[in-house]
C-alpha cells in the first residue's frame, strides 16, 4: 500500500518542541512532509520503523565544492625567509592555482563525492557559493552555465537539496580595482551573471529540492551600484549570500576607501533582512554585532575553515545573547561535519574565556533546549541554516521537506543516555565512527547504515578527477 512507501515510525523523533515518543512521519510523492504525529498509539500496518532516534537534517549554508579537492594539501609553510608567515592570502594564491585547473567533468566528480560526504555527515541541504564560471582562458563556455549546471546536477544525483548561488565577482579590491589575471574564470558584470542565472534556471527549474539565489562575492569584489543592479534582477524572496568580514585586512581596506566597516557599510545602504546570509561575519565590533542580530540576517559561521585559515573568532556569545541568527557551513571542506562546526563554535569560546558551557543560556532555564549547549546550537543552526537555503527545510513539521537523520542508538556516544543528553553526545563526543546511521532527503533513504547508495562509483570518479588535478 502507498502509505508504507511514504511513512516511517520513530520511537523517538526531535520535533520543534523537543524529543517526542512514537512519532509517525508521513510525506507526499514530491518529498514534502504532510503529517508529523507524536504519541501514535497504533502504528498502521506495513509502516517501517526507523532504526534509531530521528533528527532533522542539517543545512550546510556555505560551500565551494571544488575546494574539497584541496583539503589536506595546503598544511605546510610555503613562504620562506625569516619572518615570513602563511595566512589566508597565501592560501588564496594556492586556491587560485587549483581553480585555474578545474574542468567541467572534474568539477562534477568532485562535487558529487563532496555531496555524498555531506549526506553521510547529516547535511541534507547545501548552499553552493559558486564562483568559477568561465573557461581557464576566462572566456564564456559555449553553454554559459556549464560549470554551475554540473554542480546542480551533482547535487541532484547525490540526493542533497541545493540552493545554487551564482557569485558576482567583478573587482579585485575596494574602489572598483580591475580584476587580476588569475581571477579571470570568476569575472562577470551584474548583467552577465543575471543572464547566466536565467539560462540555468530555464535548464534546471526550481523544485522542492532546488532553489536559486545570488551571491555578491564580498564588498571588495562588487560596488554599491553593481550590487543594486544585481539585487534588482532577483526575485523578491530569493536568498542573498555574501562574504562579509573574514579578514582584518579587508575591514581595514573598507574603512579606508568607504569610511565604514563592512557590516556597518552594508546595513547602512541595503535593506538587510532574513533573506541575507552574511558569511564570515568574523570581524564585527560591538555595535555591528547588535545591529546584525537586530537585522534578522543569518550569520554564516564556518568554524573549521575559519580555524584552518586563521581568520579569527566571531563574538558568538554577545551575538546569540542579542538573539542573532546563525547557521553553519563547511566552506573550504577541510572538514565536512556539522558536529565539528558546533563543537568548535563552543570550544573557541571556552578556550578564550576559560569557562565551560559558554553558549548555553542559563536565563529562564526551563529545559535542555537552552541549558544544554548542543541543543541550543543545534536548534539555532537548523533555523538559521533553513532560512539561508530559502527552502522549506530544517524541521520535522508538515509542509517542510522530508529530510532527516537516523541515529545509531547503540553508538557509544549516546547508548544508555537519556534522550535529553543525546544531542550533547552527538555533538561533543568524538568516539569511533559517526553516530549517524541513515539519512533521508525528500523521503528517500540516500544513506543506509552509513553507506550512500552511489558511494563506490562516486569515490572512484573523485579519485580520477583528483589525480588529474594533481598531475
Ligand atoms: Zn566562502
Amino acid at each position: 500500500m502507498t502509505q508504507s512507501k511514504h511513512s516511517l515510525f520513530a520511537d523517538h523523533a526531535y520535533l520543534p518542541e523537543g524529543w517526542r515518543r512514537h512519532v509517525l512521519l508521513e510525506w507526499d510523492a514530491d518529498g514534502n512532509l504532510t503529517a508529523v504525529t507524536p504519541d501514535t498509539t497504533t502504528v498502521p500496518a506495513g509502516v517501517p520503523k526507523a532504526a534509531g532516534p530521528v533528527l532533522p537534517g542539517m543545512p550546510n549554508l556555505h560551500s565551494h565544492a571544488f575546494q574539497r579537492a584541496m583539503a589536506g594539501l595546503t598544511e605546510y609553510r610555503a613562504a620562506s625567509g625569516s619572518g615570513a608567515t602563511d595566512n589566508f592570502w597565501s592560501w588564496r594564491e594556492l586556491m587560485y592555482r587549483f581553480a585555474a585547473r578545474i574542468t567541467p567533468e572534474g568539477l562534477a566528480s568532485v562535487a558529487q563525492w563532496l555531496y555524498i560526504e555531506m549526506l553521510k555527515a547529516g547535511y541534507t541541504s547545501v548552499c553552493e557559493f559558486h564562483y568559477v564560471h568561465h573557461t581557464p582562458q576566462g572566456e564564456r563556455y559555449g553553454y554559459q552555465a556549464e560549470l554551475a549546471q554540473r554542480v546542480v546536477d551533482a547535487a541532484a544525483q547525490s540526493g542533497i537539496g541545493m540552493t545554487m548561488l551564482p557569485v558576482l565577482y567583478q573587482y579585485s579590491g575596494f574602489g572598483a580595482k580591475p580584476p587580476r589575471e588569475d581571477q579571470r574564470r570568476f569575472i562577470n558584470t551584474p548583467e552577465s551573471l543575471l543572464d547566466l542565472l536565467g539560462t540555468l534556471r530555464s535548464a534546471r527549474p526550481e523544485s522542492g529540492a532546488l532553489r536559486y539565489g545570488l551571491a555578491p562575492h564580498s564588498l571588495r569584489a562588487v560596488s554599491a551600484d553593481s550590487l543594486r543592479t544585481l539585487l534588482a534582477g532577483l526575485d523578491a524572496s530569493a536568498p542573498i549570500h555574501i562574504h562579509i568580514a573574514e579578514q582584518t585586512a579587508e575591514v581595514d581596506a573598507c574603512v579606508e576607501t568607504e569610511g565604514a566597516r563592512p557590516v556597518q557599510w552594508l546595513l547602512d545602504r541595503f535593506d538587510v533582512d532574513s533573506r541575507w546570509c552574511l558569511v564570515h561575519a568574523t570581524h564585527v565590533d560591538a555595535s555591528e554585532t547588535l545591529a546584525l542580530a537586530k537585522s534578522g540576517a543569518v550569520a554564516g559561521l564556518c568554524l573549521t575553515t575559519e580555524a584552518n585559515l586563521g581568520d579569527g573568532l566571531f563574538p558568538a556569545q554577545e551575538y546569540l545573547d542579542a538573539r542573532g541568527r546563525i547557521g553553519v557551513g563547511s566552506d573550504s571542506h577541510i572538514g565536512v561535519d556539522w558536529r565539528s562546526e558546533l563543537r568548535l563554535l563552543e570550544y573557541g569560546q571556552r578556550l578564550t574565556r576559560r569557562q565551560r558551557n559558554v553558549l548555553a543560556c542559563a536565563e529562564g532555564a526551563q529545559s535542555t533546549r537552552t541549558t544544554h549547549v548542543a541543543d541550543r546550537l543545534f536548534d539555532a543552526s537548523l533555523e538559521g541554516g533553513a532560512l539561508a537555503t530559502g527552502r522549506a527545510v530544517g524541521a520535522l513539521q508538515a509542509g517542510r521537506r522530508a529530510d532527516w537523520l537516523v541515529l545509531d542508538a547503540d553508538h557509544s556516544s549516546i547508548a544508555e543516555h537519556a534522550p535529553n543528553a543525546w544531542l550533547s553526545g552527538v555533538v561533543f563526543c568524538e568516539h569511533g565512527e559517526t553516530p549517524i546511521r541513515d539519512v533521508y532527503t525528500g523521503g528517500d533513504k540516500v544513506v543506509d547504515n552509513r553507506r550512500h547508495r552511489d558511494e563506490e562509483g562516486a569515490y572512484a570518479r573523485y579519485r580520477v578527477a583528483l589525480a588529474e588535478l594533481l598531475k
